[in-house]
């Protein structure tokens, strides 16, 4: 494995970081994503560098389109007005309509959207659909909230984001705390401000109006996949492995289904406030009901499961990441695995971590799993498979016509060995083979340049 690239030297893209970073200063996570991208692309950007130079192309990468913040005031069930602030941000449209999802999390501010949005700018253009860069939300709290609440926030929410979205201008989905019933209500009350059924402006939509088979799963199952490409190219076999996943949301329950699927022994899960450990291998049918069906803490694990262990949160290296197995998962959230943990992850044997959630790992985590060898699938390439199956939902609602559950998820399977056939070949070609973070950056990168370029300065 190698971090060569780090030692080729850009001044303009040294001093572009460098600004970026004054201009934002009180935006920690934008600064983290942002550096973490464009501190790759050095050997790409040293080939270019008066072109990219004269085109303001890396200032114009790291300003937003657009970005709209807005009231979303609503009335609970005892009657009283809540305010909540909403967002989307519009980073980059040069390859597509903006695409990316909605995150409802009392932890959403802007440099959060700002950071989610940058990254999935790279994201999509990895899967090789003509999809830009976008992401919003609130700092709504779906949690304890009855399901009228929920109804009537995200009527309020949607009766604002309708004026800047559309099938051919900007896509939301699902993210954390927006699910299958949360885009229900929003694209009711899409359909009835606009009178129009434009199945295309939102996906991740039920099957029985205009969502995608296979589209619930295609987070989890393509991180799988990714996962199962990168450790074929190093000779590692998936079955038989231990696994632990942060998380036991959408990503982390059908990264935990596909897993299984591959004889994968998954022994330990996660949700916000502890983690369970199963040594005879996590029972995921409880885990769909506590968190799908009954939406419940996963402690409740333990009635299902009485030998179980629980341990709370708390500690600065969560529990879920002391558990000792081969391949690390983690689903939940960004910023999960600091130094500590990254060095407790090494220290307990494992051979690889690909990362099903958006920049769950710190920088420092990052260098330090790529110097001790780990296998690394970073998030923009592996989790990439929930973008690619809404840009398949797109097409599918365009041709007003649905393909099979085993269609969309071979589809998904060969966008996935693709997106790791890229990395491998991008780290290849600027020598920094086995490095999977400067390749996904790398590879994502060149096609957006490309794009901007030929678009002119706009
Ligand atoms: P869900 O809301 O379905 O699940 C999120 C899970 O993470 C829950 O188990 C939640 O626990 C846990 N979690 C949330 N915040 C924290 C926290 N601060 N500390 C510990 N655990 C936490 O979201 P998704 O599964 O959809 O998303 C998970 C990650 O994957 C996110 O980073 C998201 O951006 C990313 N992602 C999602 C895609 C998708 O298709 N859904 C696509 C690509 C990336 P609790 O229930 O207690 O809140």
């Amino acid at each position: 494995m190698s971090n060569s690239a780090t030692l080729v030297k850009s001044e303009y893209l040294e001093s572009v970081i460098e600004k970026t970073k004054q201009k934002n200063a009180h935006e920690s996570e934008f600064i983290q994503a942002m550096e973490e991208v464009l501190s790759t692309l050095a050997p790409v950007i040293a080939k270019h560098e008066e072109e990219y130079k004269a085109t303001g192309l890396l200032e114009r990468l790291v300003e937003p389109e657009r970005i709209v913040s807005f009231r979303v005031p609503w009335l609970d069930d005892k009657g009283q007005v809540q305010v909540n602030r909403g967002f989307r941000v519009q980073f980059n449209g040069a390859i597509g309509p903006y695409k990316g999802g909605l995150r409802f999390h009392p932890t959403v501010n802007q440099s959060i959207m700002k950071f989610l949005s940058f990254e999935q700018i790279f994201k999509n253009a990895l899967t090789g659909l003509p999809m830009g860069g976008g992401k919003g939300g609130s700092d709504f709290d779906p949690k304890g909230k009855s399901d009228n609440e929920i109804m009537k926030f995200c009527q309020s929410f949607m009766t604002e984001l309708q004026k800047h979205i559309g099938q051919d201008i900007d896509v939301p989905a699902g993210d954390i705390g927006v699910g299958g019933r949360e885009i229900g209500y929003l694209f009711g009350q899409y359909r009835k401000i606009r009178n129009s059924y434009e199945a295309g402006v939102l996906t991740g939509k039920g099957l029985e109006y205009g969502g995608s088979l296979a589209r619930t799963e295609a987070t989890g199952y393509g991180l799988l996949y990714f996962t199962r490409e990168m450790l074929k190219a190093h000779n590692i076999e998936l079955k038989g492995k231990t696994a632990i996943i942060s998380g036991s949301g959408n990503v982390a329950i059908y990264a935990a289904e596909k897993a299984m699927a591959y004889g994968i022994k998954v022994l330990a899960m996660s949700d916000s406030t502890g983690c369970i450990y199963d040594k005879n291998g996590i029972n995921l049918d409880a885990i769909k009901e506590i968190k799908e069906v009954k939406r419940g803490r996963i402690k409740d694990y333990l009635n299902y499961v009485p030998t179980a262990e629980y341990t709370e949160n708390g500690a600065n290296v969560p529990p879920v990441y002391r558990i000792k197995a081969d391949i690390v998962l983690p689903c939940a959230t960004q910023n999960d695995i600091n130094l500590e943990t990254a060095k407790v992850i090494v220290t307990n044997g494992a051979v690889a971590v690909a990362e099903g959630a958006n920049m769950p790992s710190t920088t420092e985590a990052i260098n330090y799993f790529l110097e001790k060898g780990i296998l690394f699938a970073p998030g923009k390439a592996a989790n990439a498979g929930g973008v690619a199956t809404s840009g398949l939902e797109m097409v599918q609602n365009s041709m007003r016509y649905y393909w099979s559950f085993e269609e969309v998820d071979k589809k998904l399977d060969g966008i996935m060995t693709n997106i790791f056939k890229s990395c491998q070949e991008a780290a290849k070609e600027y020598g920094v083979e086995g490095n999977y973070v400067a390749g996904a950056n790398i590879a994502a990168f060149r096609k957006v340049a490309k794009a901007m370029r030929a678009q002119g300065i706009i």
